[in-house]
């Protein structure tokens, strides 16, 4: 890289348009351009999840999702039930066999709290019986 691409590259960190960079470096719109692809193959582009804004981060770096908090905390707010859908579990009943989703707990036995009545009390009649008899 020779001086002209880290003077661009500085000047698109800071998200100067390709024309105001030309006239600033006193070179051709087309030239700027020229740079810009150079660095592009030099360095990792990457787009912010959020706003889709186009960031540079240098190879070897810690890739970025976000271009800032700001939208960092908007991607989170707004995709809540993607993050929340990983605490789902999908678990089968001990009493009724039928597969249900579990929020947020994975030991969950039964789907309903009907079921959890149900199995308990099969259980414990079935001890009483053995003992009773
Ligand atoms: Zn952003
Ligand atoms: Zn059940």
């Amino acid at each position: 890289m020779d001086s002209m691409h880290n003077k661009v590259l500085s000047l698109y960190k800071n998200k100067m348009s390709v024309e105001d960079m030309a006239f600033i470096l006193e070179i051709s719109v087309a030239a700027v351009e020229n740079y810009i692809k150079d660095l592009e193959e030099e360095n990792e582009f990457q787009y912010c999840e959020n706003c889709g804004k186009r960031m540079v981060s240098i190879k070897g770096k810690k890739k970025k999702r976000f271009c800032c908090d700001k939208c960092r905390n908007e991607w989170w707010n707004a995709h809540q039930d993607q993050v929340n859908k990983r605490a789902y579990y999908v678990k089968t009943c001990a009493c009724c066999r039928r597969k249900f989703l579990s929020y947020g707990n994975k030991n969950a036995k039964y789907c309903s709290h009907e079921c959890y009545i149900k199995h308990r009390y099969h259980r414990e009649r079935r001890h009483y019986e053995k003992r009773d008899y």
